[in-house]
């Protein structure tokens, strides 16, 4: 695919915070320091101090950037899964926070083996109570997996860093996926690793995947999950339409259980959760899948295409990144520094 490199998001006075505030760590994470030369980072402009009336989804555009347009597509096991998972360590760490990393080997149905990580950080809340964030960071090979899934890193990352020294009702633990594409390796790992003493304190678990391109923003749980409500009333405070769908209409045509993102290892394992998505059940197949009129991408899917790129997004979506960037980092901050399940009060 050639397109004009128009960027949606050049920016102007990208602004991120550094901050030295180390956090505590949950007990099945891993201590890892990594060497990093900040130097060498390319995506953005890094500036010391914290502008607090930056708009939301302004840092989220330079993460994008780097993370879909310069590593582009991030396949697991591949160099580029390696300097993807290295550019979001540094970024965190920028950011303020102490980072783990969570690495796992993965054997493929072909019997052949590679090495993948997740990325852990814990922002302590007023509460042990946790809230787990988790959006993945590799991608397939076709195209620049902008779609799928920079774009929720990127908000996973400027969420972190606008919430550093908030204060936050729950402890906020954010969780960068390895490997999602070939089998949810990295949730899997890392929901069997969740002991059981941490498993008390888990509220539930957000999953963002695919939030940029679809039609229509989508929010995935059951009705009562605190999580899941919580981002609901949210929005609807913010004037942010969400079409909502339970856990059961997530099941495939035949029954069986849509395995499909890594929200399935926590529901499995019993966690509660909430899933935002953006796309439209209610073209093609109404299945979910088709995210866009049939007319855009291959059909109307773009994820797993070559047209999941910010160029050709940014061309036929003109402004729809942007105002993803912005209402999403908006909802999660919102929903994360101001929701308490009654009694906590
Ligand atoms: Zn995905």
């Amino acid at each position: 695919m050639t397109s004009d490199p128009i960027l949606p998001v050049m920016l102007t006075g990208l602004l991120l915070s550094i901050f030295i505030c180390p956090w505590t760590w949950a007990d099945e994470t891993i201590d890892y320091v990594p060497v990093l030369d900040t130097g060498s980072l390319t995506g953005h402009e890094i500036l010391d101090g914290m502008d607090d009336t930056s708009p939301f989804g302004n840092s989220a555009q330079g993460y994008l950037i780097t993370l879909a347009d310069e590593i582009g597509a991030r396949v697991a096991g591949t160099d580029k899964e390696e300097e993807a998972r290295d550019y979001i360590i540094s970024t965190l760490k920028q950011s303020g926070y102490e980072v783990s990393v969570q690495p796992f080997t993965v054997t493929t149905q072909e019997d052949e083996t590679y090495e993948s990580a997740n990325i852990i950080t814990t922002k302590q809340g007023e509460n042990d109570a946790t809230i787990i964030v988790g959006a993945h960071y590799d991608s397939v090979d076709d195209g620049d997996g902008a779609d799928d899934n920079a774009g929720s890193v990127a908000i996973l990352l400027e969420l972190a860093q606008r919430l550093v020294n908030e204060e936050t009702p729950y402890t906020i633990q954010f969780v960068a996926f390895g490997s999602e594409e070939e089998d949810l390796d990295g949730s899997r790992y890392f929901v069997s690793t969740i002991t059981p003493s941490a498993r008390k304190n888990l509220v539930g678990m957000i999953n963002l995947d695919g939030l940029l391109a679809g039609d229509n923003l989508y929010l995935y749980g059951d009705t009562g999950v605190f999580i899941r409500d919580c981002i609901l009333s949210t929005a609807s405070v913010h004037d942010i339409f969400l079409e909502t769908r339970t856990a059961r209409e997530l099941d495939y045509e035949d029954g069986s259980h849509c395995d499909c993102a890594d929200y399935a290892p926590f529901e499995q394992r019993g966690i509660p959760f909430a899933y935002l998505e953006a796309t439209n059940w209610d073209i093609g197949d109404e299945d979910g899948w088709t995210q866009v009129d049939l007319m855009y991408g291959d059909e109307g899917v773009i994820r797993h295409t070559p047209y999941d790129t910010l160029q050709y997004l940014d061309r036929v979506f003109p402004g729809r990144i942007d105002e993803r960037l912005e209402i999403l980092t908006m909802l999660l901050y919102e929903s994360l520094t101001g929701c308490i399940m009654p009694g906590d009060e």
